[in-house]
């Protein structure tokens, strides 16, 4: 959750807030002066990147700075994220946005922190003490489009009559009458409802599947329906969809999940096992094959086993799928229950530059849990993972790095492992693909769910900050001889200079390896002009930037560290000093720039 704050005052209370609930605080540069403290100089600006975050933001400030801010970036009611306003002595909450989804909740707790009232305002929240649109975990809304005509009429006077048990129905003050106009009712069956009467149902029905290698999904999802329409049962009461571990890769499974909003688990062959005596109708040949007599109705006994509860339907077929399902006693909370499918997104994060980070990469960061990589690159977005599980590595361990990644990832966490630049050039992409394909790869490993996120390239960064060298024909060479043998690069940068490529060098140098870049530029000297632009960028998209442009023939191996690319153009590539001192670096498409050459870009 991120606090805004404009002044010292703000400060002191969102600190006392900050303790009990986690955070960050984000402070106006000029006025704000604390090490912990996240500056912003444009508060119109800040308040709408925490806003985008979709983490709950706490504005310190007046609701009016609030609303007018973030009106033009508004989404559904449905989406947005909570906002609440927080006067800056402490004194009144009030939840502005996102009350159904976490605001209300929040301006509660701050309340109870700050021992103060929430000025909560959504109707059926402040009149009957119960959120009928926002039920707790375990119940599901059949018909939330029927809220506003019920609510309205509960408003009117009418009263309530309740079919079925729910707690936290009977707790609110509800106006109940076994009488009532109005209707709510809580079960597990398939019921309409109607802007006079409400359904909830409750969550208690935990799905077992089985299926074999890559079924298709249409068959699982269709044999799960039919199975529900058979058995008269709501798809709203399911509350998960299990399965053995194995399956954990099954895109069937997932697509199922998906399709039926409810959360994929899978669970160990030994919780499987343990569900034996239990089946009802066990397989010598499924016992054989997977070690347990049937996948989908022990998955679903394994589901309710810790509440009590006991198969409701069995093991139904389609030609490569199998469904059961069990009903618990009680509301089940799936999360409890074996693993997730694990999750690593490989996120290139660009140069360096917040704003040169893909909106793609910036949301799978926000939605990973643990974050792996190289300590300089977890500084350059700690603003997005500040207060997430980072664990950084030092250069040089990448395939550690990499294998713990995926390690996390297999055992059911949501992983990010950064690199720099984009992921997939000279970097982790193609490491965490050799690291799952290898013999000995633990079979655990490959079942993560993959995921590779764009950033921009030292190459395209170092091209945009002098014109257009990579206009035309270029390719990339890495000078890092740890792993590739000298000749191999040699041989490369040959063939790229008789090729007349534009060349990007990355690692060009190393304390230890120094000759390679002077190597390659004698042997590019003799088939390019002495005068071939040279780009040296350094530290780009980070502080410390430095650009600089010379001709090839004056180009020096100490002006070049580790931090820069080095790029050479080819015979075509064309330098010139702008009016304003800025560099025109470009390599033009063709000799003559014919008619049919500009189409084809279209
Ligand atoms: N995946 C990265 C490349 C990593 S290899 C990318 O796509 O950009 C490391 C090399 O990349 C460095 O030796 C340097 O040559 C180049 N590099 C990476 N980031 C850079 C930056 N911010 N400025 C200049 N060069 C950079």
């Amino acid at each position: 959750m991120n606090f805004l704050i404009l002044n010292e005052t703000g400060l002191a209370t969102a600190r006392r807030l900050q303790t009990e609930l986690g955070g960050v605080i984000h402070g106006f540069d000029k006025r704000v002066k604390a090490a912990d403290v996240r500056p912003f100089d444009d508060a119109a600006a800040a308040l709408r990147d925490c806003f985008a975050s979709g983490q709950p933001l706490i504005a310190l400030c007046a609701a009016g700075i609030v609303i007018r801010h973030l009106a033009p970036v508004l989404g559904d009611k449905h989406s947005d994220a909570p906002v609440l306003a927080l006067a800056e002595d402490g004194s009144a909450v009030l939840p502005l946005l996102g009350g159904h989804h976490g605001a209300n909740v929040l301006a509660r707790r701050i309340a109870k922190i700050l021992e103060i009232a929430p000025a909560i305002t959504t109707a059926s929240d402040t009149a009957y003490a119960v959120s009928l649109d926002e039920p707790p975990q375990g119940w599901r809304l059949a018909n939330p489009s029927d809220m506003k005509a019920f609510v309205a009429e509960l408003r009117a006077g009418a009263t309530v009559q309740i079919e079925g048990e729910a707690d936290w129905l009977r707790a609110g003050d509800l106006p109940l009458a076994d009488d009532g106009a109005l209707r709510i009712t809580i079960c597990d069956t398939p019921l309409q409802g109607d802007g006079q009467h409400l359904v909830y149902h409750t969550q208690n029905l935990a799905l077992g599947v089985g299926c074999e290698r890559r079924a298709a999904a249409d068959e699982l999802i269709q044999l799960i329906a039919e199975t529900l329409a058979a058995e008269n049962l709501s798809p709203l009461s399911l509350v998960g969809i299990f399965s053995l571990d194995l399956k954990t890769d099954e895109a069937a499974v997932h697509a199922a999940a998906a399709h039926f909003d409810i959360p994929a688990r899978f669970f160990d062959l030994a919780a499987l096992q343990a569900q034996e005596a239990r089946l009802a109708n066990p397989s010598e040949v499924v016992k054989r094959e997977v070690g347990v007599s049937g996948v989908a109705e022990a998955a679903a006994l394994a589901a309710v086993d810790a509440c009590g509860g006991g198969l409701l339907v069995e093991k139904r077929k389609s030609q490569r799928a199998t469904c059961a399902m069990a009903r618990a006693d009680d509301i089940i909370d799936p999360t409890m229950l074996g693993r997730p499918r694990g999750h690593l997104a490989i996120v290139g994060i660009g140069p360096g530059r917040a704003d040169w980070r893909t909106g793609a990469a910036e949301a799978a960061l926000r939605q990973a849990d643990i974050i792996v990589g190289y300590g300089l690159y977890l500084e350059l977005i700690a603003d997005l993972v500040a207060d997430k599980d980072c664990r950084a590595y030092e250069l040089g361990e990448e395939e550690a790095r990499v294998a713990a990644a995926i390690e996390l990832a297999a055992s059911g966490e949501n992983v990010a492992l950064v690199s720099s630049g984009d992921a997939g050039v000279f970097a982790m992409g193609a490491l965490a693909h050799e690291l799952l394909d290898r013999d000995d790869t633990p079979a655990h490993w490959d079942r993560v769910s993959l995921e590779l996120l764009p950033g921009i390239s030292a190459m395209q960064a170092a091209a945009l900050r002098v014109g257009a060298p990579l206009g035309h024909d270029f390719c990339a060479i890495s000078l890092s001889d740890l792993l590739t043998p000298r000749e191999v690069i040699v041989r490369r940068i040959v063939a790229a200079a008789t090729a007349d490529f534009v060349i990007a060098f990355y690692n060009p140098v190393s304390k230890r390896r120094r000759d390679l870049l002077a190597l390659a530029r004698d042997m590019l000297l003799r088939h390019r002009p002495e005068d071939t632009p040279v780009i040296l960028a350094r530290n780009l998209g980070r502080e410390g930037e430095q650009v600089r442009a010379l001709p090839l023939s004056e180009l020096q191996v100490d002006d070049v560290d580790m931090l820069t690319l080095v790029m050479i153009g080819s015979s075509e590539t064309r330098a010139r000093m702008r009016g304003d001192g800025s560099w025109s670096i470009y390599t033009p498409r063709g000799y003559a720039a014919k008619q049919t050459a500009l189409t084809e870009e279209v």
